[in-house]
């Protein structure tokens, strides 16, 4: 009895497992959530920092008592980014926006600041930025009225922005703008987190970047906004900047290795793999990107 009972119970379970089962196969699983189209989030343990994310970039602005600091509009090709960032700083002040500054030239960071600029903005940006925004006149962005060389600092209402030029890397004029209290650093795409940078590294600096990281290494801060969401939307820290170091070390011994032998460009951009870094953002469609781009320096030595 006992026997036929555990038999009954065994063949009822197996019964429900095969129809779970069965259901798991016919049921169409649901797609992953789509993340919103934006979001503006408080950085954790401040008063008055704010990253707002539309869609794949983002943008910090800083609330102070005396008006609001803005950075990169991220309107290209999309106006209603820009006046839904706007709507966002209105939710939480009502201080009028004094400043947008750039964080470099990139028309996907810069585009669109016009309704800022309406509203009495003063744009700010690196010198080099603002000489190729007036040698080029891309439609839709506000040519900055004020530049920085190597530094500049922004007080407003009791809060100190840094803007740091260090050097040439992923453009002639990236600024990094740093927040001495907060320990915070807002840099965009020259220092992505955990991540290989994007496809052929175009308009960069390759044996120039390496000096602007040990630079950035060398300020005080403890944590990164990055232009474009790190992993799970985490912040970065110095670590992440390490790595970055060692991986463009690890690159370009292994381009070099290639290039000597004679294998650029296509045969090292198909051999060419550093599997230490499979687990970043982007390894397998941009790496070969990667590797060209050091082929072109050992190849042509830029
Ligand atoms: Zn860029």
């Amino acid at each position: 009895m006992g026997t036929s009972y555990a038999r009954a119970a065994l063949a009822a379970a197996s019964a429900l497992v095969a129809v779970a089962a069965a259901l798991a196969q016919t049921q169409p699983t649901a797609p992953p959530a789509a993340p919103p189209l934006f979001a503006t989030t408080k950085v954790e343990g401040t008063d008055n920092v704010y990253i707002f994310r539309y869609q794949g970039h983002q943008s910090m602005f800083v609330v102070t008592s005396d008006g609001v600091i803005a950075t990169d509009p991220i309107g290209l090709g999309r106006p209603q980014a820009v006046t839904t960032y706007i709507d966002e700083i209105k939710k939480v002040t009502s201080q009028p926006i004094k400043y947008v500054v750039y964080s470099h030239s990139h028309y996907d960071h810069i585009s669109g600041g016009k309704p800022f600029k309406d509203l009495g903005a003063r744009f700010v940006a690196h010198k080099n930025a603002k000489a190729q925004l007036e040698r080029l006149r891309p439609a839709n962005i506000v040519v900055p009225d004020e530049v920085v060389d190597t530094q500049h600092t922004i007080t407003l209402g009791g809060t100190t922005l840094e803007l740091h030029y260090v050097g040439r890397n992923h453009s002639d004029n990236s600024l990094v703008m740093r927040l001495p209290k907060e320990k915070i650093i807002f840099a965009v795409d020259f220092i992505p987190i955990q991540s290989v940078f994007w496809r052929s590294m175009p308009d960069s600096w390759i044996d120039e970047w390496e000096t602007s990281l040990k630079r950035v290494l060398a300020m005080d801060w403890e944590r990164l906004i990055p232009g474009h969401p790190g992993p799970g939307g985490r912040l970065g820290n110095k670590q992440d900047v390490q790595n970055l170091l060692q991986y463009m070390a690890d690159l370009s011994t292994a381009v070099k290795e290639a290039a000597d032998a004679g294998k650029c460009y296509d045969t090292a951009m198909k051999e060419v793999k550093l599997p230490k870094y499979e687990a970043w953002t982007n390894y397998a469609g941009w790496f070969p990107g990667n590797v060209e781009r050091y082929c072109l320096l050992y190849r042509s030595g830029f």
